[in-house]
């Protein structure tokens, strides 16, 4: 149809849709989720719970009694507050529409989360990628250089980083956090994993904004994320979010939950410990480099020539494991696979399917 193209984004007609692979039939370790439900107990008090929430009514968009249950069970320090987010990619889109002003620089490392460029390009903003160095550390000089020329209103850090997985030196990053001539928000999706978080030090930085989100706890599909700050950058973020972001039950089931967060962490905690007994599983395989993670996700790299990766990822779907292929993405990511860390079950066919796949 013309007039479609006539009428939309030329940007926008080049673009295809996020991809979300069919996993039907397939052990599921793509997208970072947590393998595990919720305590049966637990279940069904929120089923009752649910059949309670007015659905006829819209959501109270200043969510007081979430958020207050937030800052306390996330610890988020005195003089700072929250805005929630449906999911944190909402955060990323309503935090970058703020900031929009003419020719605003947003910048990140490069390879990282690709919402931030996304994001900077719908709202016409240039966006600087600072390459990573080959191990996936961060190159603070070129990162401090690229600061001091393009002047950046706003920068992205996702610590620990998707999807490398590393967790970038605390060093390099209060540098790059001293330097900014802007807004610095790190991305903390995967702290509960990581063991180390700028929360407790967000006074400590004016130009500091810490996003999480429950996605990768266990709670991806109930959509909530938030970011976190000095109440002078949070009631700005207010103003762009749509007010009715959070809808009602996603809002009654995380108060449920964050009552009960131990079982969050105990999730979490389930996981950590599979993350450390398959690293090694995957060292151990030959014709594979590991890269270290504070995630729940390992990337690897299928040594060998470009399309290798390809075909393990082939492989180890014809074998029922669906994990997230990288070749022909971001060049620095050629023949990389990212293993979502899933049940023990999980893992060990996983570990199976790739070690055949290698074979
Ligand atoms: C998964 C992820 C998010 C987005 O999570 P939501 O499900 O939208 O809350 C944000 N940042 C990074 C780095 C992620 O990997």
């Amino acid at each position: 149809m013309s007039r479609v193209r006539s009428v939309i984004r030329p940007d926008v007609l080049a673009m295809s849709a996020y991809h979300v692979a069919d996993a039907s039939g397939l052990i599921k370790l793509d997208v970072m989720e947590n393998p595990y439900r919720l305590p049966e107990a637990l279940a069904k008090d929120i089923a009752a719970l649910v059949a309670g929430v007015a659905i006829n009514r819209y959501p109270i968009p200043s969510a007081e009694r979430l958020r207050a249950l937030i800052r306390q069970t996330m610890q988020v320090p005195a003089g700072c507050d929250v805005v929630l987010g449906n999911g944190s990619d909402d955060c990323i889109q309503y935090l970058t529409a703020a900031v929009a002003r003419e020719g605003a620089v947003v910048m990140a490392p490069s390879p990282s989360f690709v919402m931030f460029q996304m994001q900077a390009n719908f709202f016409r903003l240039p966006f600087v990628g600072v390459p990573l160095r080959e191990d996936f550390s961060i190159d603070v000089d070129a990162f401090l250089q690229a600061i001091a020329q393009h002047q950046p209103a706003l920068v992205w850090i996702a610590f620990p980083n998707n999807p490398t997985g590393n967790a970038f030196a605390l060093d390099d990053i209060e540098k790059i956090v001293r330097a900014a001539p802007g807004l610095v928000v790190i991305d903390e999706a995967y702290q509960p994993f990581a063991g180390a978080s700028f929360m407790s030090r967000l006074n400590e930085f004016d130009q500091l904004v810490v996003m999480r989100t429950l996605s990768k706890v266990g709670l991806a599909g109930l959509r909530l994320g938030y970011l976190a700050g000095r109440s002078e950058w949070i009631a700005e973020f207010n103003k762009t979010r749509p007010p009715f972001n959070l809808n009602v039950l996603t809002e009654a089931v995380a108060i449920r939950l964050l009552e009960n967060k131990s079982v969050l962490d105990d999730m979490a905690a389930r996981v950590l410990t599979e993350r450390e007994r398959i690293a090694p599983l995957l060292r151990g395989l030959t014709g594979l480099t590991v890269y270290p993670s504070a995630a729940n996700f390992i990337l690897v790299r299928v040594n060998g020539a470009p399309g290798r990766g390809t075909r393990v990822f082939n492989a180890m779907k014809a074998d029922g494991v669906l994990v997230k292929d990288f070749s022909g993405g971001h060049p620095s990511l050629q023949n990389c696979l990212r293993l979502t860390i899933g049940a023990p079950d999980e893992n060990n066919a996983m570990i199976r399917a790739l070690k055949h796949a290698l074979e």
